[in-house]
C-alpha cells in the first residue's frame, strides 16, 4: 500500500472530527491531496469514524476514480479534487457539519470576521455558496467558485469547507470558523456585533504569520 504516513495523517484528523462531535455519524469527510502528485487520499464514504483504519482510506486521481483501495469514496470527491485543481496553493481539505456555522449556511448568511483569529487564521468574511445536493458536480463548482481565493466556504442548508496548506490547518479553519459562527450567534443575542475593520484584519492576517515559532530569524 502507498502513502501510509499521509494515510495515517487523513485518519487521525477524520478521528479528530468525530471526536470534537464537528460531524454527526458518518458524515463529513478528510482529504489531503498527494505533494506533486496528481492524487489525494480521501476518507470512505459512510464508515463509522471510530474504527476507520489506514486500509479504508481511498486514494484518487483529480478526476475521483480510484487509484488505490477497496472502499467507496467520499461522496464529496468531486468537490475535493475539483479544489485541488483549482488550487495549488491547498494541501488539505476538512468538511464538517457542525452546528452554529450550519445555521449560518441555513441562513444563507457569511460569517463576519469578529475575532482576532478568525482574522488570523481565515482572514475573510466565510461566504456561503448556493445549494446543490450533496455529492454533485453543480455543489463542486458552486463550492470552488464561491471560495475563490479564501480558506473557508458554507455550503447552503448543509455545512462548513475548510482548507489549508496541510491537515492541521485545513482543520483549525474549520474550528476557527465554527467558534467565530457560536460567538456572533451569543454577540447577536446581545444586541450588537462589532466586526473587525479591513486595516486591523490584515495587520493579524500579517502578525499572525510571523506568530510563535515561525517567526524569521
Ligand atoms: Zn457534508
Amino acid at each position: 500500500m502507498q502513502y501510509l504516513k499521509e494515510r495515517k495523517m487523513v485518519l487521525e484528523v477524520a478521528q479528530k472530527i468525530n471526536k470534537e462531535k464537528m460531524v454527526p455519524g458518518t458524515w463529513g469527510n478528510v482529504s489531503l491531496k498527494i505533494k506533486d502528485q496528481p492524487l489525494l487520499l480521501i476518507t470512505p464514504s459512510g464508515m463509522k469514524y471510530e474504527t476507520m483504519t489506514i486500509d479504508d482510506i481511498v486514494l484518487l486521481d483529480l478526476a475521483g476514480e480510484v487509484v488505490e483501495g477497496e472502499r467507496i469514496p467520499s461522496i464529496e470527491k468531486h468537490l475535493h479534487a475539483h479544489i485541488y485543481e483549482q488550487r495549488s496553493d491547498v494541501g488539505a481539505i476538512v468538511h464538517v457539519h457542525t452546528i452554529h456555522a450550519s445555521a449560518f449556511a441555513v441562513a444563507g448568511k457569511s460569517i463576519p470576521v469578529v475575532l482576532e483569529e478568525t482574522a488570523q487564521v481565515i482572514g475573510h468574511t466565510v461566504p456561503v455558496a448556493s445549494y446543490a445536493p450533496c455529492g454533485t458536480d453543480q455543489l463542486a463548482r458552486q463550492t470552488v467558485q464561491t471560495l475563490g481565493e479564501g480558506n473557508a466556504v458554507l455550503l447552503a442548508n448543509h455545512g462548513l469547507v475548510g482548507v489549508g496548506a496541510d491537515l492541521n490547518q485545513a482543520l483549525c479553519v474549520c474550528q476557527v470558523a465554527e467558534k467565530t459562527a457560536q460567538v456572533c450567534l451569543l454577540a447577536a443575542s446581545l444586541g450588537q456585533i462589532n466586526e473587525l475593520c479591513p486595516e486591523d484584519i490584515s495587520l493579524l492576517r500579517k502578525q499572525f504569520a510571523d506568530y510563535g515559532q515561525n517567526k524569521k530569524k
